[in-house]
């Protein structure tokens, strides 16, 4: 079993690998090009396979240091690596977006920097489409084989880059005609694009380093009170997301169960709350605090 999965995520780091490296290739290429011949379109487009590629950095670090087991230096996991490299891939992104989005004053300057039309950013963007056409195509297929989520949600972004390229070629071929419009339109979506899934990243990502309670429903609490000899809850708390998620809270039972009886409720107890919880979170940790429901029972703040 260890050394199947071994192999197995060998084989997606394999699949991440020529991927980074084909994209640092369609990003330095687009970026150059889009940049000599005044293409925002191009430019910006050179822009998104840079984020794909960090977006596949970010894949090997999750796979390789943010899913290890706890240790004794790290006793709740090291899932914030992820978080941590998310939220710099979009700091990245949202500097480079607006650096980009400046160039848009350009076209109506004195001596407007329009899109000259020729034939190295034809080829430029027709190889990056048909790259990004061919490598969505064998992620998808290498992900359902391997059955990797990671991989085939890799994929649909790719197909997103086949179509971004698409907008490009388009404005590319206007300038030929002497339309400059297409390639400010084209370049301003994807810039405008860049930036609010940046700010997505940022938004889902900051709640869960700040420790913000999830989404989860209320009626869960009311679950554990239907378990025998359980009085009532308080206290309850959760953080986390879809990948690891804590949740403690105080148990209140009948003040004359034995030791024994109580300790077997919490534990029952913590196993109702996983199970509940099994498909907002991969691993779902629950700590009870048991306390006897008495008038004035010992409950500082
Ligand atoms: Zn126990
Ligand atoms: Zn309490």
């Amino acid at each position: 079993m260890d050394n199947f999965l071994k192999d197995h995520e060998k084989q997606i780091k394999r699949v991440l690998w020529i991927e980074l490296g084909i994209n640092i290739f369609l990003a330095l290429s687009k970026l150059i090009v889009g940049q000599q011949f005044h293409f925002l379109s191009l430019t910006s487009s050179g822009l998104d396979s840079l984020f794909d590629g960090s977006s596949n950095i970010l894949g090997f670090i999750a796979i390789s240091l943010a899913y290890r087991p706890p240790s004794s230096s790290h006793p709740y996991g090291r899932h914030k690596y992820e978080t941590l490299g998310s939220l710099l891939i979009a700091g990245l992104l949202i500097f480079t977006s607006l650096q980009i989005g400046m160039q848009l004053f350009a076209y109506f300057g004195e001596v407007p920097k329009r899109g000259e039309f020729g034939l190295i950013p034809v080829i430029t963007i027709l190889i990056s489409i048909l790259a990004s056409y061919l490598i969505s195509e064998w992620e998808r297929r290498k992900g359902e084989e391997l059955s990797s989520s990671l991989l085939i949600a890799d994929s649909a972004h790719t197909r997103g880059d086949f179509y971004i390229g698409i907008g490009a070629l388009v404005s590319i071929i206007a300038a030929k005609f002497g339309l400059w419009w297409p390639d400010f339109v084209v370049g301003t979506i994807i810039c405008l694009f860049l930036f609010y899934l940046a700010l997505r990243i940022v938004r889902e990502n900051l709640g869960y380093l700040m420790d913000a309670s999830p989404k989860i429903e209320k009626d869960l609490i009311k679950q554990v009170e239907k378990i025998a000899e359980v009085v009532d809850i308080h206290r309850f708390r959760a953080r986390g997301n879809q990948k690891a998620m804590f949740v403690d809270f105080h148990l209140l039972l009948t003040p004359t169960l034995s030791l024994r009886e109580a300790h077997e409720i919490g534990h029952k107890a913590e196993e109702k709350i996983k199970d509940l919880l099994k498909e907002h979170s991969e691993k779902v940790d629950v700590t009870v605090h048991i306390e006897p429901f008495e008038k004035n029972h010992y409950d500082p703040e």
